[in-house]
This record gives structure tokens, C-alpha cells and sequence, in this order.
């Protein structure tokens, strides 16, 4: 029998992954196994604690790994895959293994940071605090990519090939059409960038697809976002906290929404908006992020095109600054004038961003601010709903800087685009399940689709196993 199993982001959006099993007389009673995805769980702690857990397939057991994005909610897993014994290929688009290349060792090497520190504060119940992985154990696994282009199928084995098709919602990010499943990934938005404004890479999600299976991301199930332009807005709340001699704080992704950002920062103060301070873009990657940022633009919207044109290389802007060494980094706390600071990761759960956030917090003066989504149960998402306090590196930190969110720099497609999208399918899928989202947003996405479309949708349980191309399930 084949079948999927949903081994993360089933429940919750961290964490994806996905196992096929494709009954095989080649491979013998285990079948041929592929994964879809190798994420970092990053919510709630008992989701968190995932992460040092074996999965129920050992890591040799595995043959094949397609990845349909560079997000660590959907790679960030697989250094520690590899270091567990997994000596298969990774497939991914070329922009993907080109970001992988530089996020994943910058995860490993931030999550190292993290542990260090940990041990020198003693601020760890574990004696001493472990990494998940090394920076070494991520570049080790680098090897093992293999890019694919979008388009081109590929046999894995007999029984499954694999073709990657655009899903608009990062650089490079794909849907893995899977003999015949068809697996979103993440949804990019679906409207051109008059109406998402904060939208970076230029195509949607492509349409027209067919599949007899589909499993589907429903981040935003349950929400609309705005369409209106987010400068202004943006000006303004900088304004006011330079006015009051704050600084502005800002977990953003480390590439593409940083860069996004980053150019619109220039663009407000080349006009005037906003004063001129200083930024900091705090990354061990920053330079590479922007340099990754830079070649692909033909990627891109019409606008973010121009502002790319219009503006040419941040490094040569005045006021901008790239920290890639703990030293850098640490000497920006020393800023006692107002500055913006945007470092990762943007759920506030790891990386530089947690000393960024223990240093400005507890002060009235300075400003949070959100441009990307906030999962339950992480720290960003405890800041954005006004917790009090909260806990970074074992201390209680007082919340009393101002929290503010700017939703339109969303990647993902929300409820109305989702819909749009499935509208362009050539046939109904024989059944839908939905992944990579909250149980709110995926309960209301479920109902939407079936009210609007009349399809057969379920929601992926945690561990559940779904027999492919049948409709029963176990
Ligand atoms: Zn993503």
C-alpha cells in the first residue's frame, strides 16, 4: 500500500514534512520513501521539542528528499537529517539550493551562537546546551543538493517521479508535483503587487494543475490581508518613535523580505519621510543575503524591479550597515541614538533578533515592529498579541516598548487568493488536505472550499497516515 504520512506542519505551520511511501517490489516490504520537505518545528515548545526527536522513519531508511522551498520551516531540518544518516539527494530548484547554501549554515551556525551563549549565562536546563546542528554539519550536507529545474520531471524510482512547478512565494519556491499529488509548499500571493503591495517575487502560483491528491498550505486560511500601500504607515510609525529618541526593532527573514525592506527604508528617506539613521542589517549572511537579492531580480515585481534600478546596491548607501560578526553585532547595542535594526529570525525564536529584543524591550521609547507572519507559541507571536513579558535566554523580560504590524509584506496567498488559485485547477481533486496552518485557519479554509467548491477536504492530523489513490484513510 502507498501512502503519505504528515511527519510535521499538521497541527501547526513549522515543521513540514512529508513522507510518501510508494509500495515497491524493487525496494522490498518498505517501500521506496520519499520526504517532501525537512522543516525546523519553531512554535510552541512541545512542537519545538520535535526537533530533537528521531522521526519514525530512521534517517537511513530514506531515499529521496524533495524540497519545494529555502524557508527553515521547510529545510532547516535536513543538516540534522544528514548528520542522523541520510546519504540520499535533496532536490530543490536552483535558487533554492543557492539560498540553502547560505541559510542553512547560518542556521547552523546561529543555533552554535545561541548554545554558546546559553553555556556562558548557564541560562540552559541542559549542562552543557547542545546545537541542534553545526555550522560544519550544515555545510556537510550542502553536498547532497541536487538542483531540478522547475518543469522538468524526474523518475526518483519506478514507481514516483517528481516536477516542480512555481509557487510564487518565494525565490525559487516550487510545488513538488509527485506522480499524483500535488504538494503547495507555501502559496505565494496570487494578485500582482497593485494589490500586494508588499510582494516581491513577480509570477503567481501556477495554474491549471491537475492532481487526483492535493495537499495544500492554509497559513492565512482564516485572514484577508490589506492591499493598501505599506509606506506610509511605515513612515509614520518610525517618525514618531525617532521623535521620542527610541530605536525601532524589526525581526524580518533574513533574505528577500530583509532586502524588501531594506529598499524601502532607502526610498523614505531619499524622499524625506523618514530621517535619515542608522540601519543595521544584523545577519552573519547579511552581505550574502544581499548579494543573493541582487541576482535574481529578473525574478521580481515590476516595483521592486525599480526600486532595485532606481537605488542600485545597499552597500553603497549611506546610513545602511551589514553586522556579520558577533563583534559587529554586539556593538550595535552600544547605539544610544535612535537606529532601525532588522535582524532574523522572524519569528523571534532564535538568532541575533533575541539580544536585539532583551536590550530594547523593557523601554517605552523603542518600537517592535512585525512585517511577516507570527506562528502560535513563538516569541514574536507572545510580543505581537501583548504579552507583559517575556522569557529570553532563561530572563523575564518586560514588554514596554510599542508593538506594531505591517501585514502587506506577507509571502503567502491569504484565503480570497487561495481560492483563486484553486478555481484555475483543471479537475477536482479526489481529496485535499490541508498542512501548514493554524487548526482556526485550516478549519475556516476547509469550510470555505467546500461552501465555494464542493471538494472533499480534510485536515492533516500530526502523524496521520493517508493511503494514496484511494479515498479511505487509516
Ligand atoms: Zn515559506
Amino acid at each position: 500500500m502507498s501512502y503519505i504520512q504528515f511527519l510535521g506542519a499538521a497541527g501547526t505551520v513549522t515543521g513540514s514534512k512529508h513522507l510518501i511511501n510508494t509500495d515497491s517490489g524493487t525496494r522490498g516490504a518498505s517501500g521506496f520513501q520519499t520526504l517532501i520537505d525537512c522543516g525546523l518545528f519553531q512554535g510552541p515548545k512541545q512542537w519545538r521539542l520535535k526537533n530533537w526527536q528521531d522521526p519514525p522513519v530512521p534517517a537511513r531508511a530514506i531515499d529521496a528528499v524533495v524540497l519545494t522551498h529555502a524557508h527553515l520551516d521547510h529545510s532547516g531540518w535536513i543538516p540534522r537529517l544528514v548528520a542522523e544518516g541520510y546519504r540520499g539527494q535533496i532536490y530543490a530548484t536552483p535558487p533554492t539550493v543557492d539560498l540553502c547554501a547560505i541559510l542553512l549554515p547560518d542556521s547552523g551556525y546561529l543555533q552554535e551562537e545561541d548554545a554558546a551563549f546559553h553555556n556562558k549565562q548557564k541560562s540552559s536546563k541542559h549542562d552543557p546546551a547542545l546545537p541542534l546542528y553545526t555550522l560544519e554539519q550544515a555545510r556537510n550536507a550542502l553536498a547532497q543538493f541536487s538542483p531540478l529545474d522547475f518543469g522538468k520531471a524526474m523518475q526518483l524510482s519506478p514507481e514516483i517521479g517528481v516536477r516542480f512547478v512555481r509557487s510564487a512565494h518565494i525565490l525559487g519556491a516550487a510545488n513538488g508535483s509527485t506522480r499524483v499529488c500535488l504538494f503547495t509548499g507555501d502559496v505565494g500571493r496570487v494578485r500582482d503587487s497593485e494589490a500586494a503591495p508588499g510582494k516581491i517575487v513577480h509570477s503567481g502560483p501556477t495554474e491549471g494543475e491537475s492532481p487526483d491528491v492535493l495537499v495544500m498550505e492554509s497559513t492565512y486560511g482564516n485572514r484577508a490581508h490589506p492591499h493598501d500601500d505599506p509606506r506610509p504607515r511605515m513612515a509614520q510609525l518610525i517618525r514618531d518613535t525617532v521623535q521620542r529618541g527610541g530605536s525601532i526593532v524589526v525581526p524580518s527573514f533574513a533574505v528577500e523580505r530583509t532586502q524588501k525592506f531594506l529598499f524601502l527604508l532607502h526610498s523614505l528617506m531619499e524622499s524625506g519621510q523618514i530621517p535619515r539613521i542608522p540601519v543595521y542589517a544584523d545577519s552573519p549572511m547579511a552581505i550574502e543575503a544581499v548579494k543573493i537579492f541582487l541576482k535574481h531580480s529578473e525574478e521580481f515585481t515590476d516595483a521592486t524591479r525599480q526600486l532595485i534600478q532606481q537605488y542600485g546596491s545597499p552597500f553603497h548607501w549611506p546610513s545602511f550597515h551589514f553586522a556579520t560578526t558577533v563583534a559587529e553585532s554586539k556593538k550595535i547595542n552600544d547605539s544610544r541614538y535612535p537606529c532601525i535594526i532588522v535582524s532574523s529570525n522572524g519569528m523571534a525564536m532564535g538568532g541575533r533578533i533575541q539580544h536585539h529584543l532583551l536590550q530594547r524591550l523593557p523601554d517605552p521609547k523603542n518600537l517592535v515592529l512585525f512585517i511577516g507572519f507570527q506562528a502560535e507559541g513563538t516569541r514574536g507571536r507572545q510580543i505581537k498579541d501583548g504579552a507583559k513579558e517575556v522569557k529570553i535566554f532563561g530572563q523575564i523580560v518586560p514588554v514596554r516598548a510599542q508593538v506594531a504590524a505591517l501585514e502587506q509584506f506577507s509571502d503567502h496567498a491569504d484565503a480570497a487568493e487561495l481560492l483563486t488559485w484553486l478555481k484555475t485547477f483543471r479537475k477536482m481533486p479526489e481529496v485535499t488536505y490541508l498542512v501548514h496552518g493554524e487548526p482556526d485557519a485550516a478549519a475556516a479554509l476547509q469550510q470555505l472550499i467546500q461552501q465555494q467548491l464542493g471538494w472533499r477536504v480534510e485536515i492533516a492530523k500530526y502523524m496521520q497516515q493517508v493511503e494514496l489513490g484511494s479515498r479511505s484513510s487509516k
